[in-house]
């Protein structure tokens, strides 16, 4: 380096001139340099890097006036051109790219401060040169790349922008995506499980695509696994359905399950419905099971070719379907024989009615054409009695059946005296039995225990229809046994008995013993000789054993005889009371009895009152059962012995009278004896007289005898409890 030489002698030193030609061309050279448009720089490579020439361009670029001013704001270097942060990069690249340049270029890009502090970016095309005398120099040509390198950066951010914005873009589309696949993943999911939920009871499930000849498993049972090798097979439609036929189908049923399984019948029916069933048999270990075979169109309904087939177990449902199927069957023949048995029963009826009704209207007219005449009127008013009796029995037998359909099959246990029973019975068909010269005989001394809690009621009906057949199909001359029995007795106070009542009549025939104890049966034989009856005796019969848990059965020859053998259970009474020894001293004791009788209708009071008074007892009365109470509440011991109570009254009923006064603190009234004399004669109501506390329920009309005999056992019964000092029930 020569040492410093600035401005134009420098250049001229660098361009030196030889002559005055050439003196000329450097100054214009070095003109030309000052107006070029570009900025112009040339300095030293080494040193400070010291500032030879710059041109009017680059000190305007750096917003000076004067290349004094430039040389001062720059330090007249060229680090002081360029801005201290990118100076060493810009020195670096500088080196590197004339060290690798063939012709000694390089191109850097840089930022200036301007005078007032402004930055600008500039493009610098450099020239590195070595010149003898001179040294290592730089021409530089140094451009403002600001507005180029801003409207790089803003199309670098535009593009930038561009792509951020796509990118956000395609991020939501993404995340729309993504969103919306899950949705469908859980819509999906949900499918199956609604899918898996409903089919919880299919054992395969296939897909088939009847188009395409293919099905595909979904789920496979020890059955269709034999078709398919592994899950998720598919396979020949076709194939498949003979196959499964083949293999799994009962015999009778194969023709069926390959018809319904066959792709031209699915089409047909899945045209008209969305899925139908079959039910058929297999053979699975030698048992026979019930499947169903369901199949469901999942495809278009046009063109029929997607189904899914179900195949499930159906044992339960077919066993029930079968029972049910058997239950309305059972239920409409009964319903139809109900029918019929009404017809017949009704036809009778009516012919039976019409009889003795006909006979009825028919003396009525005779009576009054002749009725001047005593002796013919008489004669009669004796049929028209004989054909109202008839009726009455016809009406009684039909009220009887319908109590006993009613349901009302309670039980009501009162003491009683079998033999007493029998006899009864025995006594009142007498004179049936004397009409047709029948030997009627009655034994009833193999028991030991007549006194027994019983339903006496049914068990004299029980019998009195038995025999009254007896009498009825024995033909004159003839002979009926009623015996009674005592089997055995067992330790906890019961007692086995059989009533036999055994007849040497027309005898029944061994067919017609198989019906004989359905409602409106009766043998033709019967019928047709002209036998007036209702075919309702023995059902009533049958009804009543039932009741009480026995059990009927008989034997007959036709035309020698039949037996009824009864067989019932009952418990005996520890303490007998009415053996006719026993009942003569109840009786005398009743004479001067205090009763109270209640009633709210005063006819009634009054009649009653009278027969009591007849047979030797104290009355009061009282007419509901509030006042009966009220009286109770205000006597003391002995006022009264015994109350007969009516059920139905205002104010106050029977029931709720008896339940008062057993309720009394005072056990001395509390404990008088109750007896229900009551118009109802239903078992229920005489079941809620025991159970409202009262001793005994007897009906209205008063059957005096009975009512005698009632008051006596019962008062005789709580006298033996108080004594006793227990209850006996
Ligand atoms: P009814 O006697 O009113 O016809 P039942 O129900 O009592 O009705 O009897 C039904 C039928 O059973 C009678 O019609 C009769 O054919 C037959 N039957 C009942 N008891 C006897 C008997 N002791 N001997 C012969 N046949 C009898």
């Amino acid at each position: 380096m020569n040492g410093p030489k600035t401005g134009h002698n420098l250049i001229e030193h660098i361009l030196a001139p030889q002559d005055s030609q050439d003196i000329q061309a450097t100054h214009e050279i070095i003109n030309f340099m000052d107006e070029m448009p570009g900025g112009f720089l040339i300095y030293y490579m080494g040193g400070n890097q010291e500032i030879i020439y710059a041109n009017k361009a680059l000190v305007r670029m750096f917003q000076c006036t004067t290349l004094e001013e430039f040389r001062e704001l720059t330090g007249n270097s060229f680090q002081g051109v360029v801005h201290p942060e990118d100076l060493e990069a810009v020195e670096q690249s500088i080196m590197e790219q004339i060290t690798n340049s063939q012709y000694d270029l390089d191109y850097v890009e840089y930022r200036i401060i301007q005078k007032d502090g402004n930055i600008r970016w500039v493009e610098d095309y450099g020239h590195y040169m070595h010149i003898e005398n001179v040294g290592d120099i730089f021409y530089v040509f140094i451009g403002d790349a600001t507005e180029k390198r801003n409207l790089h950066l803003a199309e670098k951010k535009r593009l930038l922008d561009e792509k951020i914005q796509k990118e956000e873009k395609l991020k939501s589309l993404i995340e729309e995506f993504d969103k919306e696949r899950s949705l469908i993943n859980q819509e999906h999911l949900r499918r199956l499980e609604v899918i898996e939920g409903l089919s919880v009871n299919y054992e395969s499930i296939l897909y088939a695509d009847l188009d395409a000849d293919r099905i595909l498993p979904y789920r496979l049972s020890d059955r269709t696994e034999k078709q398919f090798e592994k899950k998720f097979q598919m396979r020949r439609f076709r194939w498949y359905a003979k196959d499964y036929v083949d293999t799994w189908v009962h015999p009778e049923d194969q023709a069926l399950v390959a018809k319904v399984s066959s792709p031209e019948y699915i089409r047909k029916r899945l045209a008209k419905s969305k899925t139908y069933y079959t039910n058929y048999r297999v053979i699975n270990r030698g048992e026979l099971q019930y499947l169903q075979l369901r199949i469901v169109n999942v495809g278009s309904r046009g063109r029929i070719s997607q189904i899914v087939m179900g195949y499930r177990k159906v044992d339960e449902e077919v066993r029930q379907e079968m029972e049910q199927k058997q239950i309305f069957e059972d239920a409409l023949n009964t319903a139809n024989l109900a029918i019929n048995a009404k017809n017949t029963f009704l036809s009778n009826m009516s012919h039976d009615m019409r009889t003795p009704l006909n006979a009825i209207f028919g003396y009525t007219a005779l009576a009054k054409k002749y009725i001047v005449d005593h002796g013919a009127v008489e004669d009669y008013l004796g049929k028209i009695e004989l054909a109202s009796k008839q009726l009455l029995e016809l009406i009684e037998k039909v009220l009887e059946l319908s109590w006993a359909e009613s349901n009302d099959t309670r039980i009501s246990e009162t003491e009683c005296n079998l033999s007493d029973i029998v006899q009864d019975v025995h006594e009142n068909l007498l004179p049936k039995a004397m009409e047709k010269n029948i030997t009627f005989s009655l034994d009833s001394t193999q028991m030991t225990h007549y006194d027994i809690f019983g339903d006496q009621n049914k068990l004299r009906q029980l019998l009195s229809n038995l025999a009254t057949n007896a009498l009825t199909y024995t033909e004159e001359d003839g002979q009926v046994d009623i015996s009674v029995k005592e089997l055995e007795k067992f330790p906890n106070n019961f007692a086995v008995y059989q009533f036999i009542v055994r007849d040497t009549g027309i005898g029944i025939s061994k067919d017609f013993l198989n019906h004989i104890f359905e409602p409106f049966e009766r043998e033709k034989n019967t019928t047709s000789s002209g036998i007036h009856g209702t075919g309702l005796g023995l059902t009533i019969a049958k009804n009543l054993v039932d009741m009480m848990g026995g059990d009927i059965h008989v034997d007959s020859t036709p035309g020698k005889g039949s037996t009824f053998t009864v067989t019932l259970r009952f418990r005996i009474q520890t303490h007998p009371l009415s053996s006719a020894n026993h009942t003569e001293d109840a009786f005398s004791s009743l004479l001067n009895k205090r009763i109270l009788l209640v009633d709210d209708n005063i006819a009634n009071l009054e009649i009653e009152t009278e027969i009591l008074q007849g047979m030797g007892f104290i009355v009061e009365t009282a007419i509901n059962g509030s006042i009966a109470v009220e009286k109770m509440e205000l006597s003391s011991l002995g006022d009264y012995d015994l109350i007969l109570m009516d059920i139905q009254m205002p104010v106050m009923n029977g029931w709720d009278a008896t339940k008062h006064i057993r309720g009394l603190k005072d056990p001395a009234l509390s404990r008088i004896p109750i007896i229900a004399l009551s118009a109802d004669a239903f078992d229920s109501d005489r079941q809620m007289s025991i159970e409202c506390g009262m001793d005994a329920h007897l009906t209205k009309p008063i059957d005096v005898p009975l009512l005698l005999e009632t008051i006596a056992k019962t008062l005789h019964a709580r006298k033996y409890s108080e004594t006793d000092g227990s209850k006996q029930r």
